[in-house]
């Protein structure tokens, strides 16, 4: 789920995601709000660097925008996904809008969350309306946390890591805790021991590691290499997954892009903006990318009302490189 979305736009995608399938996005926020300022993050700066929940975009008017959505996919998505531009926990209607998700749609709820918030038992409650849970949690000393998550005033890692154990305890469905790493900042063997500490704790269903795989808000922020990420998932002291791709894979590569654009209007077929939007390329990317692919006869034109539409006429092939969800931006 890549880039800042318009102001106005609360729902994207669908789009394949290497952890979720084909997830509708939604999100709740805007401009860019959340309870950290991560060196890695994709979306840029944090805009408003709050711990503080409040109302943001209108729930009835984000419902309204995912039910029309739906009723243009000719088959529900595999999940809907509440991440986007900052920290969905920090939307006091965040179980309304789970609750009205779960009335409009079969799908499966995801929220990716930073979990700063969920040492509030009402977050935690509200948490509970989903069916799959990825609290991210990259730090455990709080001098680093403060160097890499440069955390709104009074959030503490002890704290977070208190609240997922309670949540853990609470909510019956997935919870697949990310751990992003970043060279030089989170990888010492202190803070990765203090890291599986925390994570046997917790005792999610599964870890899952990642680094840096988008341009940060930081310049100067360095992934550390896929070899590592896999001894480092090796060690963990329970299940644990590389889901960062071998570098030359990641979602931004041509040739992974171009295969979710296939497979994206297979199923729906989409205009020019719809594919930029998807795609988080600017316009003249965009139309390159789409006359490659009309020029290989992995799509064609459609005109249909004054409007082109393009249409995948191939499947996507097996073996094709999984598209990954982002480095842990748009938590
Ligand atoms: S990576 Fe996620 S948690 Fe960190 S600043 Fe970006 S949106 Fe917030």
């Amino acid at each position: 789920m890549s880039g800042l979305r318009p102001r106005d736009q609360a729902v994207f995608g669908p789009v394949p995601s290497r952890r979720l399938g084909l997830s509708l996005g939604v999100d709740l926020l805007w401009p860019k709000t959340c309870t950290l300022d991560c060196l890695y993050c994709e979306l840029g700066p944090t805009t408003v660097l709050t711990a503080r929940r409040g109302r943001f975009r209108d729930a009835q008017a984000v419902l309204a925008e995912v039910r029309a959505r739906l009723a243009e996919l000719a088959a529900p998505p595999d999940f809907i996904t509440l991440a986007g531009s900052g920290e969905p926990t920090l939307h006091l209607d965040l179980g309304l809008v789970l609750a009205g998700l779960r009335e409009l749609s079969p799908a499966r709820l995801a929220v990716l969350t930073n979990a700063t918030l969920v040492s509030d038992a009402q977050v935690r409650a509200e948490l509970c309306l989903a069916d799959v849970l990825v609290p991210s949690l990259d730090a455990v000393s709080p001098r680093v946390f403060r160097r890499l998550n440069r955390p709104a005033p009074g959030l503490d890692p002890a704290a977070m890591i208190e609240g997922l154990v309670a949540l853990r305890r609470q909510f019956s469905g997935q919870m697949w805790l990310e751990i992003l790493l970043v060279a030089g900042l989170n990888d010492s063997d202190e803070e990765l021991a203090a890291l599986k500490a925390a994570a046997r704790t917790i005792a999610p269903d599964k870890v899952q590691i990642n680094t840096v795989v988008r341009p940060p808000a930081v310049a100067g922020i360095r992934p550390l290499e896929h070899g590592r990420l896999q001894e480092i998932a090796a060690s963990f002291p329970l299940p644990a997954e590389v889901i960062a791709p071998p570098r030359g894979q990641a979602q931004g590569d041509r040739g992974v892009l171009a295969a979710q654009v296939v497979e994206m209007t297979r199923r729906r077929p989409c205009t020019c903006e719809d594919i930029e939007a998807m795609s988080g390329l600017g316009p003249q990317e965009t139309r390159r990318l789409l006359r490659e692919l009309l020029a290989q006869g992995r799509l064609r034109e459609e005109p249909f009302d004054r409007q082109v539409f393009y249409r995948g006429v191939e499947a996507t092939a097996p073996g094709a490189p999984d598209p990954s969800t982002p480095n842990g931006g748009c938590k």
